[in-house]
């Protein structure tokens, strides 16, 4: 077998472990099993590409390759075992923001590194959308990142002028494009180049911070995009499928996303939500009104003599880290003969997935967790919803505000449930910065104070019943 097609075959397997880790992501069952195929084949299309002469025969490139890869490790590894669980969102962007810029900086070297500039127009092209993509992709994640970092407002920036700004640069690029495609000049593809980090800065300072989980998603498509543009570039199939893969499964889940919070992409991209604040942040309503608040003994007491309990998470959960917590206190419950499920909003928390990750860490079985369109028809027999760190997920406006930020999207419905008791800190808003009636609702109690501390007392409520 030549070694060209020994190559073909391994990357081949490669790419079958980065389908088989698109498969099993798609369930938290499988999704570690997803992950290490994804990995096992990154890790053999990567040792492969070291044995081939072109790579190992080329002593200062596999320094300079080596050195890369070490930085990359002794940042990338800690960083990914410290990251919080909560700022996952802006790792993520990062980390696919430098997928970007390297997918850009590999088309502008293989432009530079191009023979007398007689090159065939298709190969220009691929050059110039890999590095036109991979640089808004970079300059789009940086900014996204400073947003969710709070390095700088997460709020949306508008400012006078801002259309025909954009307007203008979207334009400038097409005109330096056709340039470059043109003259195959160098010079103006560093132009192009700078123009694009321009275009990813301004393209999304307009978007405000509980859509930037969803345009990461879409940058991260993007990214997928230019690498596979590179692929093209280097003639490399493994780079071609996999940046394929990456930017199919991004389109997918940023519109899983945008479906999931009721909105269509570009109501995303192109409005200015998260910018309203209608909330007042005291302890009374916005126009006086109070709030029912109750004990942990009281609420224990309903809890351990109901029949069917809904515990329904969301970030604050995770920001309290109170998880394991929760399932002590669903555990107890189940063994006094209440029926405990919980109840999962899609995009409860600031990443897909997030409540399923955290419970699943506290070994919550599965078969509790009841994504939201099974737990609605539940909601109506339900005895107490127990509301965990969730606001705008359970927020009737989505239903019944018209022009409401979040009118729209689909919610848990515990407005249904006989009681519901929401356990937060405050009377402050969600991410949509937004007041819930349901916080005055005649059947809604509430217990301040951080999840952690007060789910352990209602443990210890419960166990006193
Ligand atoms: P929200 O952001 O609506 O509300 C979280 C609540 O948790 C807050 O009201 C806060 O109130 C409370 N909280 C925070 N910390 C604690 C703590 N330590 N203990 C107890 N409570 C706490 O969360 P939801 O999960 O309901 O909604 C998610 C939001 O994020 C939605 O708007 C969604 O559209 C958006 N989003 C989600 C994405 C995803 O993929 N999951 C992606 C993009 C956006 P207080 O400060 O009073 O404690």
């Amino acid at each position: 077998m030549s070694r060209a097609t020994a190559t073909d075959l391994v990357y081949l397997i490669a790419i079958v472990g980065f389908i088989l880790a698109l498969i099993g992501l798609s369930s938290p069952k499988h999704a570690r099993l997803g992950n290490l195929a994804g990995a096992a084949g990154m890790l053999l299309a990567v040792a492969w590409t070291f044995s081939l002469p072109a790579v190992y025969g080329q002593t200062k490139n596999l320094i300079l390759i080596i050195v890369a890869v070490v930085i990359g490790t002794v940042i990338g590894v800690p960083a990914a075992r410290m990251v919080k669980m909560t700022a996952m969102p802006q790792m993520v962007a990062i980390f696919n923001g430098v997928g970007g810029g390297a997918a850009a900086l590999v088309s502008v070297t293989e432009f530079i590194s191009l023979p007398g500039k007689q090159i065939a127009i298709y190969k220009i092209c691929e050059i110039l959308f890999g590095v036109l993509v991979g640089a808004v992709s970079f300059a789009g994640s940086a900014v996204a990142f400073a947003k969710l970092q709070e390095l700088m407002t997460g709020r949306p920036i508008t400012y006078p002028g801002q259309q025909p700004i954009n307007a203008g640069v979207g334009l400038a690029i097409v005109a330096v494009l056709l340039a470059t495609i043109l003259t195959a000049n160098t010079a103006l593809l560093v132009v192009v180049l700078v123009l694009s980090l321009a275009l990813g800065v301004i393209f999304v300072l307009p978007i405000g911070g509980a859509d930037v989980p969803v345009l990461i998603s879409l940058l991260n498509s993007f990214t997928g995009l230019a690498v596979a543009a590179s692929g093209f570039t280097l003639n490399s199939n493994l780079l071609i499928v996999a940046g394929t893969l990456v930017g199919a499964s991004g389109i997918l889940l940023t519109r899983m996303m945008s479906h999931a919070m009721g909105r269509s992409i570009g109501n995303i991209l192109f409005s200015a939500f998260g910018s309203v604040i209608t909330a007042t942040g005291a302890d009374g309503g916005p126009d006086g009104r109070s709030v029912r608040t109750g004990t942990a003994e009281d609420i224990g007491v309903l809890l351990a003599y109901a029949r069917k309990v809904a515990i329904v998470p969301g970030y604050g959960l995770a920001v309290a880290q109170a998880q394991h917590v929760a399932r002590e206190l669903a555990d107890l419950l189940t063994a006094r003969g209440v029926e405990v499920y919980y109840a999962i909003h899609p995009v409860a928390g600031r990443m897909p997935g997030h409540m399923n990750v955290l419970l699943a860490e506290a070994n919550v079985p599965y078969e509790q967790l009841v994504e939201m369109d099974d737990a609605n028809p539940e909601m109506a027999t339900t005895d107490v919803a127990l509301v965990v760190g969730a606001n705008d997920t359970v927020n009737p406006a989505a239903k019944n505000t018209p022009g409401s930020p979040i009118y729209g999207m689909p919610i848990i419905n515990v407005d249904q449930a006989t009681n519901i008791v929401f356990l937060k800190r405050s009377m402050r808003p969600g991410f949509a910065g937004i007041d819930n009636e349901l916080l005055y609702d005649p059947k809604t109690t509430m217990l301040f104070g951080d999840a952690k501390d007060t789910l352990t007392a209602l443990v210890a409520a419960v166990r006193s019943v």
